[in-house]
């Protein structure tokens, strides 16, 4: 009989026959693929070309049926699961190393329930998906900047975006989710069923079992808002974060204003002569009423002498792919994050010291504005917490992966983290958090809601199946 070598639960290498393997592929509608197949290449690419994690096997569940038999099988013969969504976790935890593959891309249909104001959403949709769907009634969820990141890993994690002030973490507005537990049993899990373990799903990550749809509560948006892009010479920094804290503290929650300070691009928005050269931007975007967003947007557009000003009215799907083009798949990424409680002078200082002589071409420290409807929850209303936080500080660097830059860049984003680190809430950003950070950094994203966390895992997944994750241990 011969065997393939499928990486166990905790790490060892298992022989498993061609014909166990073969049994679960024939009973599958969708398919699975072998390093030599057509189509598994695409299947490992994740948008972090840092990763070289390569699954034995990757599965391509096309129902809820052929998850259960998946689960039921990585189960039985004790073997290493991974779940991908978007592909886009930064740590890579898309892919196990030698395991299974459960790669969710077949499973992307969007079903939006106009009247009731719901949309029914597959695990294997990015966020322009649901845009694409919901715009189409005038509807959205409350998703992430970057319409190329999954759905499922981003909700799973908490979740915000340019609608965070106004309606509050993704997962405040999921009412359901269906799921695949460790016991291959299907479950909806809701407010009102399986309490714990949607309490668990919003914001405990990929550790409870295999997401087969979720269900999110729509908001009239758009189809217009009034939204882009403003950059001004980082000689104008200090300016710009004056008015940057005069906006957040006077806007309404229909703006979200995010600051990044970098060097300017080579892209055909900012004039030839600034590129390379330090500047500041705010990426902004007003759902709120057209004449609305004109007299809130325009102490911005009048300060100082922009380099670019690239605000206008748009619809609401353009503005949420405004930032695809910055974020390239493939390319070598490494970030550091901590949510904030506000924007001090001292702050500032630290953030701008950041750049005095940066030479990286895409070095950059974003500063997104949160504060809103996610502050007015307990801190004990989901597993995401981080009910404080009023911004979130992302130091990201990326580099081509021929560069010979990673070393530098991965020291320049430690050595902003350590400075900036002091000006926390104490709470970090588990969908943000790189390769490298262990799991003190999961306990101190989860704090207070960290113990409820594992009373609900030991309960639905004692044999942690569930560990290519930030995993919280039964
Ligand atoms: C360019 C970029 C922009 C981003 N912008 C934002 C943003 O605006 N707001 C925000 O909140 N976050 C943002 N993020 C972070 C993002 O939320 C995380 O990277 C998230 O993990 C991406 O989800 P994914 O499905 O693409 O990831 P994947 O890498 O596919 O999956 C990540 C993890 O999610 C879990 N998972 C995936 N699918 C399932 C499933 N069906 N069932 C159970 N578990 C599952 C698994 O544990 C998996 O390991 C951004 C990330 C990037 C790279």
């Amino acid at each position: 009989m011969t065997h393939l070598q499928i990486t166990g639960l905790a790490g060892e290498a298992r022989d498993v026959a061609e014909e166990t393997l073969a049994a679960f592929t024939a009973g599958l509608k969708g398919s699975v693929l072998h390093p030599d197949d057509e189509g598994f290449a695409e299947s490992i690419l994740l948008w972090n070309g840092m990763i070289k994690k390569r699954p034995a096997v990757v599965v391509r569940p096309a129902s809820v049926d052929d998850v259960v038999r998946a689960v039921n099988f990585v189960r039985e013969n004790g073997l290493q699961l991974s779940i991908k969504g978007g592909g886009h976790n930064i740590a890579g935890l898309a892919l196990t190393d030698g395991g299974i593959t459960l790669d969710m891309s077949g499973m992307t249909a969007v079903e939006v329930d106009v009247e009731g104001r719901l949309a029914r959403v597959g695990p294997g949709c990015n966020l322009g998906d649901v845009d694409r769907a919901t715009q189409e009634h005038g509807l959205a969820a409350t998703l992430g900047f970057v319409s190329a990141t999954g759905v499922a890993g981003l909700t799973l994690g908490g979740g915000f975006g340019y609608l965070s002030r106004r309606f509050g973490w993704t997962v405040d507005d999921l009412e359901e989710v269906e799921i695949v537990t460790a016991d291959g049993t299907v479950r909806r899990a809701s407010r009102t069923a399986e309490e714990d373990l949607f309490w668990a799903l919003r914001g405990g990550g990929g550790n409870f079992g295999v997401v087969t749809e979720f269900v999110f509560r729509l908001h009239p948006v758009g189809p217009q808002v009034t939204a882009g892009v403003i950059a001004w010479p980082a000689s104008e920094a200090e300016g710009v974060q004056d008015l940057y804290r005069r906006i957040v503290e006077t806007s309404p929650r229909e703006l979200t204003a995010v600051v990044i300070r970098r060097n300017a691009p080579p892209a055909p928005w900012l004039p030839e002569t600034a590129h390379g050269t330090p500047i500041i931007m705010m990426v902004v975007c007003h759902s709120g009423s057209l004449e609305q967003a004109q007299a809130d947007l325009a102490p911005i557009k009048a300060h100082g002498e922009p380099l670019a000003d690239l605000i206008l009215v748009k619809t609401y799907v353009a503005q949420q792919t405004l930032l695809d083009a910055t974020q390239p798949k493939g390319m070598h990424y490494y970030w550091k994050s901590e949510f904030l409680p506000g924007l001090s002078d001292q702050l500032f200082d630290t953030y701008n010291a950041q750049f005095v002589d940066l030479k990286a071409p895409a070095n950059q420290i974003v500063l997104f504005q949160m504060a809103g409807a996610l502050n007015e929850h307990p801190e004990d209303d989901g597993a995401v917490g981080n009910r404080e936080a009023a911004f979130a500080c992302v130091i990201q660097s990326m580099w081509s992966p021929d560069s010979g830059a990673g070393d530098a860049n991965r020291d320049w984003v430690r050595g902003a983290w350590q400075a900036l680190k002091q000006y926390s809430t104490g709470g970090n950003y588990v969908n943000f958090q790189t390769e490298d950070e262990a799991d003190e950094r999961t306990v101190e994203s989860y704090r207070s809601n960290y113990e409820r966390l594992e009373t609900i895992k030991a309960k639905y997944d004692p044999s942690n199946l569930f560990r290519v994750n930030r995993n919280i241990r039964p």
